[in-house]
């Protein structure tokens, strides 16, 4: 755990969280500000920086983000309309907090090419 991380802390239970979904792997929660009728971080509990950071021993933790990506989609009703999964890398990639996470967004038409 990174004491100074704002989503080890949500991990940890020391920030409160409205969560979907947790395993040993990693948790699931409402983003706080939601860009989507839909919207949740999934989360793994590793603390790793971020997308450049990923060594070839997280290849299965990654796979596993987007497998509870689909359940949770189900389980919440809106994987048949279609659902969208980011993930921002770095400043211009739009990442804000420094612990790797993918935001799991439905409920409305996604636009292509995003912003
Ligand atoms: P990023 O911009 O790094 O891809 O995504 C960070 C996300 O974390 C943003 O969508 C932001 O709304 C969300 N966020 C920031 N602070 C909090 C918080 O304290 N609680 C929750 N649940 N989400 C947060
Ligand atoms: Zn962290």
């Amino acid at each position: 755990m990174d004491h100074d991380c704002l989503f080890c802390k949500i991990i940890a239970g020391e920030i409160p969280a409205t969560i979907r979904y947790e395993d040993s792997q990693l948790i699931v929660f409402d983003d706080i500000d939601p860009q989507a009728p839909q919207h949740f971080l999934i989360v793994p509990k590793k603390h790793i920086r971020t997308t450049l950071d990923l060594a070839p021993v997280d290849s299965e933790l990654i796979g596993h983000v987007y497998q509870v990506a689909g359940q949770v989609a189900r389980d919440l009703g809106f994987s048949d309309e279609g659902f969208r999964v980011v993930n921002n890398c770095n400043e211009a990639g739009g990442q804000t907090v420094w612990h790797i996470h993918f935001h799991l967004l439905g409920g409305r038409d996604m636009t292509w090419p995003p912003g």
